[in-house]
């Protein structure tokens, strides 16, 4: 089939995520058709290097015949079958013995699942049956954060605190309350929407605001009422957000002084993105709870799951009884295979490590020359997630949203040229995100960084166009 055909079909009968369909039916899809390492091809013949690892999750790189022939071994041996009513297979096993071994060693027990939505909703539904296990069945407020993405199940999105996630489709599940986001560039430096509010501030006393808010918000709601907190270490959909260094250590201070558990989203940070194999060891977290998915598997396959902490485990088992809970595809074994020898490549190749010592390191001194672009308002990283804030060059300020309206704002102004440079770089509003594969080599990080140089200078030329138009 033709590029075009493709397009028509999937005009008349896909409709997108997170997409509006309208029009993208009058503009037309890329069709991907093939990928390896860290590029993907596209039916008209393009080569461009995906620095987003697919949506933050082929950690491995594309083309990894091992993950093939693992899935193709399990497909022959086993192809389905489930863990509910007194059974299990290998794979699941094996799987949930090796994730534990990777996980802080409070964590010996994994609940699994096919998604981080589905790990999220799971997430939800074992709080609150922790509190009322433990006799304290008032206990279900849970506390996350604004412009926080938890997935898109009815649970993840109302765990998640998009604004216009929320407004479609809604009332949000009940009992979720949201506190402001560490994220320092957007609401202390320049303060949208929050004039007088922390503007201006050092990103040190920001990030101990942002921890007081969360303090405040149990007070309000009574810490007899709160479960849990849930956040991502570094906010990966929100716009690459990583934290003040003031932050985490503020927010665990807070945490202590409380008896509500932490929920840690490692769906994104997990599985060596920050430079560990979660990100909640890189901020010393000890969570209670971890929902993972994506670079689970490196995206081969549809895998999720929740790493359940001592505490909460030995309540949900000592005490608890049948949990009410499952998915068909919890612990699917095509997927625990893949996933499996998917873990046993990365430590094997010591991706982890690679990404703390040698590319994160890398990346971070070459994305960091960004920073002299007139675009470029910030440039920050971590590991192997990175982010620029583009700002006016005429005002040295974000872009005025009258000026430059959201949908036609620059952002997407800049990813759409990057596409047609070669590169995917997301954008967030006017910020730009990186999440590469963890096999990303230097050479292919000097290739990105040109790339994006190469894409920054057309947006500003293509803006210079709007203006004087
Ligand atoms: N949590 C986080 C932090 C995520 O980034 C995502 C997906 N982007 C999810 C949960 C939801 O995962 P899924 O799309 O697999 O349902």
């Amino acid at each position: 089939m033709h590029t075009e055909t493709y397009r028509q079909l999937d005009r008349e009968h896909h409709l997108h995520p997170f997409t509006d369909f309208k029009a993208l039916g009058d503009e037309g899809s890329r069709i991907v058709i093939h990928a390896e390492g860290v590029y993907i091809h596209d039916s008209e013949g393009n080569r461009i290097l995906d620095a987003m690892a697919g949506l933050w999750c082929v950690n491995l790189g594309y083309g990894r015949e091992e993950l093939v022939e693992a899935a193709t071994a399990q497909l022959r041996e086993l192809p389905y079958y489930n863990n509910f009513f007194k059974s299990t297979h290998p794979p699941a096993v094996k799987l949930a013995e090796m994730l534990c071994r990777l996980a802080p060693a409070h964590m010996n027990r994994v609940f699994f699942t096919g998604s981080g939505s589905e790990a999220n909703d799971t997430v939800l539904r074992m709080v609150r049956r922790y509190w009322a296990l433990e006799g304290k069945p008032d206990k279900q407020w849970v506390i996350a954060r604004e412009n926080a993405y938890h997935g898109s199940t009815v649970a993840g999105m109302s765990l998640g605190g998009m604004a216009p996630m929320h407004a479609q489709g809604g009332p949000t599940v009940p009992k979720i309350a949201h506190v402001r986001q560490p994220y320092w560039f957007g609401e202390g430096k320049f303060a949208e929407g929050r004039v007088g509010e922390g503007c201006d501030i050092s990103p040190e006393a920001f990030g101990r605001e942002c921890a007081a808010a969360l303090e405040a918000k149990i007070l309000e709601l009574g810490e007899e009422n709160v479960a849990a907190f849930i956040a991502e270490p570094v906010q990966g959909a929100g716009g690459a957000i990583i934290p003040p260094e003031s932050y985490w250590p503020a927010v665990k201070e807070v945490l202590a002084r409380y008896d509500i558990l932490l929920v840690v989203d490692e769906v994104i940070c997990g599985f060596g993105r920050l430079g560990e194999w979660f990100g909640s060891v890189h901020y010393d977290l000890k969570p209670d709870l971890m929902p993972i998915a994506k670079g689970l598997s490196s995206g081969y396959l549809p895998i999720g799951g929740v790493l359940v902490g001592d505490r909460v485990a030995e309540t949900l088992i000592e005490r608890g009884g049948e949990f009410f809970h499952g998915f068909t595809y919890s612990g699917h074994p095509v997927c625990a295979a893949v996933a499996l020898k998917n873990l046993e490549l990365m430590q094997a190749e010591g991706i982890v490590e690679r990404v703390r010592d040698d590319v994160g390191p890398y990346l971070a001194e070459r994305w960091a020359t960004l920073a002299d672009h007139s675009l470029v308002g910030e440039v920050r990283s971590l590991g192997l997630i990175g982010a620029l804030e583009l700002i006016d060059p005429d005002t040295g300020e974000r872009f005025d949203k009258a000026r430059f309206p959201k949908g036609f704002g620059v952002g997407t102004l800049c990813r759409d040229i990057c596409f047609d440079h070669g590169l995917v770089m997301r954008s967030v509003g006017d910020t730009m995100i990186i999440s590469p594969p963890l096999v990303i080599t230097r050479a292919e990080i000097d290739e990105l960084v040109r790339l994006a140089w190469e894409a920054l200078d057309e947006t500003a030329r293509r803006l210079a166009a709007r203006e004087q138009a």
